[in-house]
């Protein structure tokens, strides 16, 4: 197996980002840099994660993801490609989403390279990283490890569906042993079949489920684009079929979206019987605090009743759970592998099994 071969830390950017081009505005560029995001290139970011911090204690365990499916939340970078632009503007969004300025053509200049945002999402998040060497409460080995970065997250803000050379980005990320997560919004079922044709699904696709029917989902999601409904649909179908690990993330924002569980199961049979379900409260974080309120938060009794009813609906199950953050994993069956098995934790030690 190859060796991933990663950015020296500190090492200066390849993609320099240039006034003209604008895509990031300059009120936009401040706001994300002022909540500790790494500006990539001309369209991309990286922000540390949470989790990613705190894991680096060693002692502290990492996200639900980290439960749930294997990854190592200290050698995650959480980043997008498609920073600049979303087509929808979803109430819960715990990021700036008002920054985004609802054209989606935007991302038609959106052009740097797939390998260049890697390299320099990888440098700018151990850029980052690079400040808990000398934090005595930081556990050695768990920094040495952090500075392999194994696993990427592409959500972060922004749709990456709209970034046009996601599948090459996807592909480079495979090259190197680098997992990927790759979260849509579910109305770009074209891109989700480009991805397939040309060999690039991600290691697991995520596509948020927000709402049991239309006139919610407009409510709740803010959709910018007029056919969004037959996008979803389109998403659901085209997720049936395709090769991979999936999951609906539905995100319950109290008496927004936290009902008609037929309604929602009736939509999860359209995306195939082995897609896994994370039923998972909305949390008050981050700009979100401007549009809800905290009793929109359910606490987690109140997500694992709403998940049972609609494991009940499919006659399907709770495989797992994650109080603190609130999540319940619902699926068919529970599965051998489903916690991916990464192998040594520095690639170049010992030859590991993981495949992406
Ligand atoms: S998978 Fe997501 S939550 Fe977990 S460490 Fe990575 S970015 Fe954070």
């Amino acid at each position: 197996m190859k060796s991933t071969t990663q950015q020296p830390l500190l090492s200066k950017p390849k993609i320099e980002s240039t006034e003209s081009t604008k895509l990031f505005t300059d009120d936009y560029k401040n706001e994300l840099e002022n909540a500790s995001y790494a500006i990539v290139g001309n369209h991309s970011a990286v922000e540390i994660c949470g989790w990613t911090k705190k894991s680096m204690k060693g002692n502290e365990g990492g996200c639900y993801k980290q439960k749930f499916y294997g990854i190592r939340s200290h050698q995650c970078t959480q980043m997008s490609p498609a920073a600049v632009a979303c087509d929808q503007k979803c109430t819960f969004c715990w990021k700036a989403n008002e920054f985004f300025s609802g054209k989606q053509d935007l991302m038609e200049e959106a052009n740097d390279d797939p390998n260049d945002i890697i390299e320099d999402s990888i440098t700018a998040h151990l850029k980052k990283l690079s400040g808990f060497g000398g934090n005595e409460r930081i556990d050695k080995q768990t920094f040495e490890e952090s500075k392999h970065v194994r696993h990427f997250a592409i959500s972060l803000t922004g749709e990456p569906t709209l970034y046009k050379r996601l599948p090459e980005m996807i592909e480079e990320l495979h090259r190197r042993e680098i997992s990927s997560f790759l979260v849509t919004n579910g109305l770009h079922p074209e891109v989700l079949e480009k991805l397939d044709k040309e060999n690039a699904l991600p290691t697991q696709l995520y596509m948020s489920l927000d709402a049991p029917d239309k006139k919610t989902w407009k409510k709740i999601d803010i959709p910018l684009i007029p056919d969004f409904w037959e996008r979803v649909l389109g998403s659901l179908k085209t997720m049936s079929k395709l090769k991979t690990r999936k999951v609906l993330r539905m995100t319950l924002v109290r008496e927004w979206n936290d009902f008609d569980a037929k309604g929602y199961a009736d939509l999860i049979r359209r995306s195939g019987e082995d897609t896994m379900i994370e039923v998972k409260s909305y949390m008050h974080l981050g700009p979100a605090r401007k549009r809800l309120s905290k009793k929109n938060m359910l606490d987690h009794e109140e997500v694992r009743i709403f998940a049972k009813k609609i494991a009940g609906e499919l006659g399907w199950k709770i495989i797992d759970e994650a109080e603190n953050s609130r999540v319940v994993l619902i699926a068919k069956n529970d599965w051998e592998g489903r916690k991916i098995d990464f192998g040594n934790p520095i690639p170049d030690k010992v030859s590991n099994p993981f495949s992406c």
